[in-house]
């Protein structure tokens, strides 16, 4: 189980062996720096509990990576499983649009809970992810609790934070806490080189740099790239351009740079939000629109299209 996971092998271990055991708890809290596996290991427990060929209660093998529910959960498109993120709060919770720098009670209320009392609708398991757990404010964090209370039946939540010091003792308390350590650097060297193919020299550059994380899918690109994303950003909001101009920029963009473009351009917007926030609100919709309907394999020149002919015509109205 587990085996895609890189490193971490004390927590997979642990993972296994309560999986095997049937001791599955209602909360986890997953801890330690950005990018050393605590999404990446939430999601395949996910499927590891809810794959259709390999049975967790009869087998140890783990997640087939192949079957629907597998497929859906790394393409986070499954139905009963929810990561929770900034980018989602903007799309559940209208509030979210004011307040950017927290997690707001409405997503817990009106999401998470809402959600939570749902039946399962295509897996035996659902789990709530949710990142940057420490962003939670008080209320929200208050309004959690209540859930963790009374926890319901093959339901999971996991928390996934930088610090246990950040999240409220009473949450912390009511949850199994597992922590993340940084990668070793020969581990990140050798994802880079034979996972993502980099060069063994440009691995080592950036293992040096990222102290035990993996670089994230935006750094994936060389700054040359980076910097391709945000000019594009900039054109697209230019009022003088015609169709023939945005079509051509929908088709500069390379098929690999296609999700890493959209992280940039989503970073940037984010970044600029209070600087005229309603119109950074409709770009931000369509570009995680856009990133959700490339993670379906909707053809990639159709999704650029759209995405910028709709961010052309919002960025005047
Ligand atoms: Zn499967």
């Amino acid at each position: 189980m587990f085996e895609n996971i890189l490193g971490q092998d004390k927590i997979k271990q642990m993972l296994s062996s309560r999986v095997k055991n049937k001791k599955i708890a209602h909360a986890y809290l997953f801890m330690g720096q950005d990018r050393v596996g605590r999404k990446s290991t939430a999601f395949e427990f996910a499927k590891v509990l809810n794959c259709s060929v390999n049975d967790w209660t009869k087998t140890d093998i783990g997640a087939c990576g192949k079957c629907s529910n597998c497929v859906k959960i790394s393409k986070n498109i499954h139905p009963d499983i929810h990561l929770i993120d900034f980018a989602k709060q903007l799309e559940v919770n209208e509030d979210a649009r004011e307040n950017t720098k927290e997690i707001l009670i409405g997503t817990i209320k009106n999401y998470l809970q809402k959600e939570i009392s749902v039946k399962a609708r295509e897996g035996l398991w659902k789990f709530f992810i949710i990142d940057e757990a420490e962003k939670m404010n008080e209320q929200a964090a208050n309004a959690l609790l209540k859930t963790l209370e009374e926890p319901p039946n093959n339901t999971i939540i996991i928390l996934i934070a930088r610090h246990k010091e950040t999240i409220p003792q009473t949450i912390v308390s009511r949850s199994q806490v597992l922590f993340f350590q940084p990668l070793k650097r020969s581990q990140v060297i050798s994802y880079l080189t034979t996972r993502q193919g980099w060069t063994l020299q440009k691995a080592e550059d950036a293992a040096q740099i990222c102290e035990g994380s993996i670089p994230d899918e935006a750094s994936l690109l060389d700054e040359e790239d980076e910097r391709a994303a945000l000019r594009i950003l900039t054109k697209i909001t230019d009022k003088s351009l015609c169709a023939y101009d945005i079509l051509e920029l929908s088709k500069s963009v390379k098929k690999d740079c296609a999700l890493p473009y959209i992280d940039i351009m989503i970073a940037k917007i984010k970044n600029d939000f209070r600087v005229r926030p309603a119109v950074s609100f409709f770009i931000l919709e369509a570009l995680i629109k856009a990133r959700s309907e490339l993670l379906r394999n909707i053809n990639m020149n159709i999704v650029f299209d759209n995405l910028f002919f709709s961010i052309n015509e919002k960025s005047f109205s």
